[in-house]
């Protein structure tokens, strides 16, 4: 049945993947977004389709719309720009929420929150299952984001318990994939950009940290899985590939994915950087109808590199 559907963040990189998803499965898409770092070139082929509507608004201020569904997605998420106005992150993710789950109240619609491993921040428990409370640092500079999104999952619950808002939770992990913000600092966009320009790859700190890399396909299955599971599964949910790479063996993986002849470069690693990150994703197997990653890391840094040797070649330089 076609849905009207809410998308705030939907000019971002998961954003606009998923807008592109629900417009094709025949839904009525509103896009929301205040262009920090999303960019209406990763929408710009929708605004034909009639059924797409791109509003440019911030989600720290109220807004009203009658809508089915609401995918709440807007927020910075490298560390580079959610630690540029700290804030302004904080409040994103927490106003952001609170704006959200009000209007969720209001219309009766369901609501899903884009959450993040990073609520476990540097984990203990490895791999981490939901039930793990974490062990985050909350003055820390990675603190603005990890925390925002914690107190954000905290107005999820408590809109449930108290309001009966119809909520999902989803704990997306390291996830990559074309129209990443080639500028914003995370680890697959530095390393392809870097190695397709012959640049030096940074390895922050000794490169032995890990990450668990999740392509952008497997991910929208995930959410729109879990946006239609069962009214009592409110999550959260871990959505990950539980495949996990040390980034000395991503850069040498990507290097050879682009006959690059860059060299590795040691840089110091930021405070707080987490060591390891895995998602235990046996929930999510059990109640999103068997989902599981389906794209492995060549095939999915196959399809990226080939998104950013486009964009390279039609004259993208550094700003
Ligand atoms: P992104 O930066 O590409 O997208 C975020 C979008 O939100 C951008 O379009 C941005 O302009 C918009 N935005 C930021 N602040 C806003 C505000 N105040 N009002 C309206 N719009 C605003 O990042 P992404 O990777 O697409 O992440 C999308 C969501 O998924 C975020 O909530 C992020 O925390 C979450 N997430 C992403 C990852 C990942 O690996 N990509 C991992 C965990 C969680
Ligand atoms: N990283 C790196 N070189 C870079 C960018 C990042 O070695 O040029 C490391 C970073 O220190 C972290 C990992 O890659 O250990 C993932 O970083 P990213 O910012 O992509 O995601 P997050 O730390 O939020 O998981």
């Amino acid at each position: 049945m076609k849905k009207r559907i809410l998308i705030t963040g939907g000019a971002g990189f998961i954003g606009s993947h998923l807008c592109e998803r629900l417009l094709n499965e025949g839904n009525e898409v509103i896009c929301m977004d205040n262009y920090f770092t999303g960019a209406k070139d990763n929408i710009v082929h929708l605004l034909d389709n009639p059924y797409f509507e791109l509003i440019r608004h911030d989600v720290t201020h109220p807004y009203f719309i009658e809508v089915d569904e609401i995918y709440n997605l807007a927020c910075p998420a490298s560390p580079v720009h959610y630690q540029y106005n700290s804030i302004k992150t904080i409040k994103t993710s927490v106003m952001g929420a609170i704006n959200m789950l009000g209007l969720a109240k209001r219309i009766k619609a369901r609501i899903l929150q884009a959450s993040t491993s990073e609520v476990y921040g540097d984990p203990l428990i490895h791999p981490q299952p939901e039930t793990y409370w974490g062990n985050v640092n909350p003055i820390g500079i990675r603190s603005c984001y990890d925390e925002g999104k914690r107190c954000a999952e905290s107005l999820f619950v408590n809109y449930h318990e108290q309001n009966d808002v119809d909520i999902k939770i989803i704990r997306i992990f390291n996830t990559y994939g074309p129209r990443m913000n080639p500028e914003d600092g995370r680890v697959v966009s530095n390393f392809i950009v870097q190695a397709l320009l012959g640049e030096d790859i940074t390895i922050f700190g000794d490169g032995k940290q890990t990450r668990s890399f999740q392509y952008v396909d497997d991910l929208v299955e995930g959410m729109i899985r879990m946006m239609g599971s069962r009214k009592e599964f409110n999550g959260p949910v871990n959505i990950g590939n539980p495949n996990e790479f040390t980034m000395i063996e991503l850069a040498n993986e990507i290097i050879d994915l682009t006959n690059s002849k860059s060299k590795l470069t040691n840089q110091p690693l930021p405070a707080d950087d987490p060591t390891q990150r895995q998602p235990d994703i046996s929930l999510a197997k059990k109640e999103l109808n068997d989902w599981e990653p389906k794209v492995q890391l060549r095939e999915g840094l196959t399809k990226t590199i080939e998104y950013f040797d486009g964009l390279l070649k039609s004259g993208w330089t550094r700003k």
